[in-house]
């Protein structure tokens, strides 16, 4: 079943792992051209969170 995720902050990122480890087919659409990597500062995740992410396989360093 195909999926339209609006948005790829770590909501829409997050929801689009999941679902396609569940079997879906997620297309995620985000409106920013680029990375955003020059927008704000951090994103502070707690614990839950960080659980959250290791069960989808998104909780090690990046670069
Ligand atoms: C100024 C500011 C400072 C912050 N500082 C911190 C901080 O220091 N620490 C912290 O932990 N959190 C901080 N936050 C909160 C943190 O940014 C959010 O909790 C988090 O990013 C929410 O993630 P999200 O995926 O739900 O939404 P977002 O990260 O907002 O992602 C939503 C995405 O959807 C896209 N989008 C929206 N509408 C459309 C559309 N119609 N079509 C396609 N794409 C669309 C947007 O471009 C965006 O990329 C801050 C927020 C702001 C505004």
């Amino acid at each position: 079943m195909r999926v339209l995720i609006i948005g790829g902050g770590i909501a829409g990122t997050a929801a689009a792992l999941a679902l396609h480890q569940a079997g879906f087919e997620p297309t995620v659409y985000e409106a920013h051209p680029d990375n955003g990597e020059d927008l704000g500062a951090f994103l502070t995740l707690a614990s839950n969170g960080m659980r959250a992410l290791g069960q989808i396989g998104a909780a090690a360093r990046g670069r």
